[in-house]
């Protein structure tokens, strides 16, 4: 087996013979990567089934049909995508041809974390190869057998000569990382991706960084409680709250808490059942450590429990639960929790809610629930995130139009359809020049003149451009 700077080095030598460039192999090697997950639903299903008894209709939603439109969408648009796009000149450089031209980055390391196992490591290799790179692919060694039939699947469908499959945990990833890459797109942990910045560092390599946080929902002005209370759940217990995306924490008056915990309640029981531990379309909590590090969230809050708390550590179980009367400095309020726990605080206006909101980092993806659009625009412009959804959670994160990714400590960077073709390509400044205004061009040669600087200063300023040609 070959070692992983064996690996690199391969990559290395495919990516400088040119192979990976040419618009037909990215398009064959995208097709590729959809004929991949076509036809092997089953396996993947089965697969995330086993990691996170993710449900098959949540599965087909978020890692099959999500990975495949992606790569759909990058097929029809590549060819746009990849075409110069022509520049404005002014007048010293008016018959110039001016233009940026997209390159791939070179070999590029994609790594993913255990949520989202298939989707958050193919969607940006569809970006990785969309854009002509080549790349070293390593999902989380903590979704087990996704990683398993990702490490069989993929070089079974696509140029092995281009994209490989790593395996392994923090040590073997450190390891990988000790090779120089073009570009490392990674996925995870705010904490660990202090190390990969780290490692980053040594070659100065550029980075694009998928985070986390704590992901509010601020609820104002909203008499339609039933209607919020749906979409809330869906989006907060989807995955068992495992996601990125997932919001973290309910702000509100105490009047709409009173109003939404009997409707969270009626939602939960209609969505899941009284008994959601039977339900096949609640998932597990990925593994023991997580399992303990929220149950010991939840002993450590002084929040009153109003529904859910109870757990089975055999069985990684943690039921939808959502407490009221949590405070800002809570247990709960410290870390993204990522798990199936919703804390409802309680704030004396709007302007307190987006008070508190900015005074922590700037999240993921903030979210706001109101009848009233100037509410709606009242957050929207009094804060900041990486995406913003009204009246809905996690939907704004599926549109391949929309960039995703993080700001501030959320993540560096963004991906999604054209985005994720940008992530993985150099946008290089291109000037064709001739010969003509030799004249005009010659100003700016010694011997040093005041009135021919004044005559360039006009030529490079705005008004040249359109006043003189
Ligand atoms: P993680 O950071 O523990 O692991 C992610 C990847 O990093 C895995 O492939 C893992 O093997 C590797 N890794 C772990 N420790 C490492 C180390 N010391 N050095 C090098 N590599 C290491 O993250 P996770 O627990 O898999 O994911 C949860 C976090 O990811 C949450 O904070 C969540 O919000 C975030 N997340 C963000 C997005 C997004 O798109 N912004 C999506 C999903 C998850």
């Amino acid at each position: 087996m070959d070692t992983q700077s064996q690996v690199v080095d391969r990559l290395r030598s495919a990516f400088s013979s040119g192979v990976s460039i040419p618009e037909q192999f990215r398009r064959t090697q995208l097709t590729k990567l959809m004929s991949m997950i076509k036809d092997n639903e089953e396996l993947i299903l089965n697969a995330l089934h086993k990691d996170l008894a993710k449900p098959k209709f949540e599965a087909i939603l978020s890692e099959v049909d999500i990975v495949i439109n992606e790569a759909h969408y990058a097929i029809n648009n590549l060819s746009s995508w990849m075409k110069p796009e022509y520049a404005s000149t002014n007048l010293a450089t008016k018959f110039d041809n001016c233009f940026i031209r997209r390159e791939p980055l070179g070999v590029v390391l994609i790594i993913g974390p255990w949520n989202y196992p298939l989707q958050l490591l193919l969607l940006p290799l569809v970006g990785a190869i969309a854009a002509g790179n080549c790349a070293v692919i390593k999902p989380s060694e903590v979704s087990a057998a996704t990683d398993a039939l990702i490490a069989e699947l993929i070089p079974k469908y696509l140029s092995q000569d281009c994209y490989t499959v790593v395996r392994g945990g923090a040590e073997e990833t450190q390891a990988l990382l000790q090779n120089r890459f073009d570009h490392i797109f990674y996925t995870g942990s705010q904490t660990v991706a202090r190390s990969i910045l780290q490692a980053a560092s040594v070659h100065l390599t550029p980075v694009t960084l998928e985070l986390g946080g704590k992901c509010p929902c601020i609820i104002y002005e909203q008499k339609n409680i039933t209607g919020a209370a749906r979409r809330l759940v869906w989006a907060k217990f989807f995955n068992a709250g495992q996601s990125c995306v997932a919001p973290d924490y309910v702000l509100c008056s105490p009047a709409t808490r009173d109003a939404l915990v009997p409707a969270l309640r009626e939602t939960l029981e209609n969505f899941y059942s009284k008994e959601p531990q039977n339900c096949p379309d609640f998932s597990r909590i990925v593994s023991a450590r997580h399992w303990t590090r929220l149950m010991e969230l939840l002993k450590e809050s002084s929040g009153k429990v109003v529904f859910g708390g109870e757990s089975n550590q055999e069985d990684k179980y943690i039921a939808p639960t959502v407490l009221v009367d949590v405070a800002e400095d809570d247990a709960l309020m410290q870390e993204e929790i990522f798990g199936p726990i919703l804390p409802i605080l309680t704030v004396e206006s709007l302007k307190k809610g987006i008070e508190f909101i900015n005074r922590r980092e700037k999240p993921l993806a903030l979210y706001v629930f109101s009848e009233d659009s100037s509410v709606v625009n009242q957050v929207l412009e009094n804060t900041s995130s990486g995406g913003f959804c009204s009246n809905d959670g996690i939907v704004h994160m599926t549109l391949p139009s929309l960039p995703f990714g993080g700001v501030g400590s959320s993540g560096w960077g963004s991906y999604h359809g054209r985005w994720g073709f940008e992530a993985f390509s150099h946008r290089r400044a291109c000037m064709l020049r001739g010969w003509a205004l030799e004249r005009l061009n010659s100003l700016r040669y010694p011997p040093y003149q005041d009135d021919k600087l004044s005559w360039l200063r006009w030529t490079a300023s705005q008004k040249s451009s359109c006043s003189l040609m």
